[in-house]
């Protein structure tokens, strides 16, 4: 992921303060317990100087979702919220950037059950032009491997909130790729079936159809999964929403994951097999082009899901 580049502004509460003054007392309950939730929102520059956000509506949408899991009530609406994210844009002059909104609880009382301390939002946003994992690896495809952590049962982890404390796994799970040397990592859930990886959706292409894990087992709503799974009807690919087993994964004709940092990154090996022919497939490479017609095309295909900066 690029380097934070820091900008001007960053909204908080309700207005924009210095960057450097965007800061939280050590107390606040998030920082000790991890109930909070966020977002992670992408803008795109086209060729022709405009910008817009990637179906802004949909991850505001999703961050009160998040919310209403964890019991959080924002002081804000979604209009604000959306107005937030395009005006921390505007001010700081971002076109192509990353998005952070996150609602927290500051500083109040320490006790697990209080509701004395307040709910907070800031949106942050930085310049991100690029790939997550660098720029050869949308060509090339990633290394992964299957974590030894797995994701939490469906009554144990809210999966369907992207909750800050629910972040942990993700984080062990993404410094024991590291470790050992690999891009990414994908997590099982108590089942043994394939999940998500720490921060994307996962898909397999098999015999030309395209498959996911559903929705009602561990693994985030992603707006990218909707994203693909759309553009895959309108190109006529056939996609299915099914368990599936390590094993299904390293048999795989393709692998890629997805998510609005990872975009579509092709998958070319885990656990050390090699997918398919070791390179980006023809479904993944069609879906990736796809995707980046989508949110950066000089002629926007589905204008519904772009918000002018
Ligand atoms: N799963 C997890 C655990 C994530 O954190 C993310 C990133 N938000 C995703 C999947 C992909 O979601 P999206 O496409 O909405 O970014």
């Amino acid at each position: 992921m690029a380097a934070v580049k820091k900008v001007e502004w960053i909204w908080a509460d309700g207005k924009l303060v210095k960057w450097d003054d965007a800061t939280e007392h050590v107390l606040a309950h998030t920082l000790h317990y991890g109930l909070g939730a966020f977002e992670g929102i992408r803008s795109y520059a086209r060729g022709d100087g405009s910008a817009s956000i990637f179906r802004l509506g949909d991850h505001i949408d999703r961050l009160f979702e998040s919310c209403h899991i964890a019991t959080l009530d924002i002081p804000f609406t979604r209009a604000d919220l959306r107005n937030a994210c395009v005006a921390v844009l505007r001010e700081n002059k971002l076109r192509g950037a990353y998005i952070r909104p996150l609602v927290y609880l500051g500083f109040g009382a320490l006790g697990l059950g209080t509701t004395e301390s307040p709910v907070k939002v800031v949106v942050a946003a930085y310049e991100w032009i690029g790939a997550y994992a660098g720029d050869e690896t949308l060509r090339r495809g990633i290394r992964a491997m299957v974590s030894s952590f797995r994701r939490g049962a469906v009554d144990a982890m809210m999966a369907k909130g992207k909750l800050c404390g629910q972040y942990v796994g993700s984080v062990l799970a993404k410094r024991e790729a590291g470790r050992l040397g690999l891009d990414e990592a994908i997590l099982l859930d108590p089942q043994g079936h394939v999940a998500e990886a720490t921060g994307q959706n996962v898909f397999v292409v098999k015999r030309g159809v395209l498959v996911t894990p559903p929705l009602s087992t561990s693994v985030l709503a992603g707006i990218t999964r909707d994203t693909v799974i759309r553009l895959a009807s309108d190109l006529g690919i056939e996609t299915r929403s099914t368990l599936f087993a390590r094993d299904e994964l390293w048999c795989a004709d393709e692998v890629f994951l997805c998510g609005t940092a990872a975009e579509v990154t092709p998958v070319r090996e885990v656990d050390g097999r090699r997918i398919g022919g070791g390179e980006p497939g023809p479904v993944t490479r069609r879906l990736q082009e796809a995707f980046f017609d989508a949110v950066r095309g000089p002629k926007p295909r589905y204008p519904d899901w772009l918000t002018p900066v």
